[in-house]
């Protein structure tokens, strides 16, 4: 019997899934196995089964922050897309992997909840922004936390599942410090305010990244993060990589530190520009980059 039949049971599940259909850039070959969980349980219960048969896992979410490869991923892809729910608890939310951060802003905003300001205009979704500690220079959705519920691996393929604070997992800038454990949901703390003042708010960010940000091509988000006390755009700026390109991956003329798909990149047009941005902003300013964007290798 084919080992795909023992999956079935956990949700949605197909084959060779084209994963440039799901990521912000466009780029990546086909995941062998391809699964969209509905809940939370049956997303542990997956996850549990393919560490029981050995068989290598990558999660995405929105695919806003990865560069699959262009062979694509030999195992199982969990895609959490359809684990979108948001339930109002107290003045905070109580959220599921993959609930989009647009969705989360739009309902914050409804219930005169502040606390997603600064996600207003970042594509992504809950899991894949807590991975990133997904924000602004300053701060990061870690800073909403409660807690959160994840599912353990190394542990054999028997199901753990196991609760943290922000203290005991301790999240650093652009990383949320999970060592592999998977997100299932999230309780996050918001706090009362007005309409008016969220739209204010969120209208101030949204008007800076329109300006700054190739917002209507595909792209990645930041490709770098910025080291303490600078910024990567600005370091990648001034050795005049702006416009540089390999294939259609080209360094966005509106922000050095993004990378945009003309049309047709591939991950290894990517990985090479990111690879002399990197080289060029060492020799020229000394500056080792650390990347942001997440390259399955
Ligand atoms: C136009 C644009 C603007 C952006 N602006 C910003 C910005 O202002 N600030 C910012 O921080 N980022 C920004 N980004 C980057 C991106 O939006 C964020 O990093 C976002 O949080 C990624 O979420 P995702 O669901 O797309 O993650 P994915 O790309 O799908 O995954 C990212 C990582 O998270 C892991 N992951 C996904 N789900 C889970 C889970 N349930 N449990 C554990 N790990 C998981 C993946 O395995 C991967 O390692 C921007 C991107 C774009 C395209």
């Amino acid at each position: 019997m084919d080992i795909f039949e023992n999956y079935t049971e956990f949700g949605p599940a197909r084959k060779s899934v084209a994963l440039s259909g799901y990521t912000t850039l466009r780029v990546g070959g086909p995941a062998a196995m391809f699964f969209e969980p509905h809940k939370p349980e049956h997303f542990a219960d997956l996850l549990t089964q393919l560490e029981r048969d050995d068989i290598p896992v990558q999660v995405i979410g929105a695919g806003a922050n990865s560069v699959p490869s262009d062979a694509g991923f030999d195992g199982a892809v969990i895609h959490t897309g359809n684990m979108r729910r948001i339930f109002q608890d107290g003045d905070g939310f109580r959220v599921w992997s993959g609930a989009t951060l647009p969705s989360l802003v739009r309902a914050a905003y409804e219930l005169e909840l502040s606390g997603f300001e600064y996600l207003i205009g970042v594509p992504g979704q809950l899991g894949g922004a807590l991975a990133m500690n997904a924000g602004s220079a300053q701060w990061g959705i870690w800073d909403l936390v409660e807690n959160i519920t994840v599912w353990v691996p190394g542990k054999g393929g028997h199901l753990k599942i196991e609760e943290h604070t922000r203290e005991s997992v301790n999240p650093g800038y652009r990383d949320g410090n999970l060592q592999g454990k998977v997100v299932l949901e999230a309780l996050l703390n918001l706090t009362k305010s007005s309409k008016p003042q969220i739209k204010h708010d969120q209208e101030q960010l949204l008007i800076k990244k329109n300006k700054s940000q190739p917002v209507t091509i595909p792209s990645a988000g930041c490709a770098f993060k910025n080291p303490p006390n600078d910024s990567a755009g600005r370091l990648i700026d001034s050795c005049g990589l702006k416009g540089l390109s390999v294939g259609a991956a080209e360094v966005s003329d509106k922000h050095a530190n993004f990378i945009i798909n003309r049309g047709g990149a591939t991950s290894a047009d990517v990985v090479e520009l990111l690879n002399i941005k990197q080289a060029k902003v060492l020799a020229e300013t000394q500056v080792d980059l650390l990347r942001e964007l997440v390259v399955w290798d």
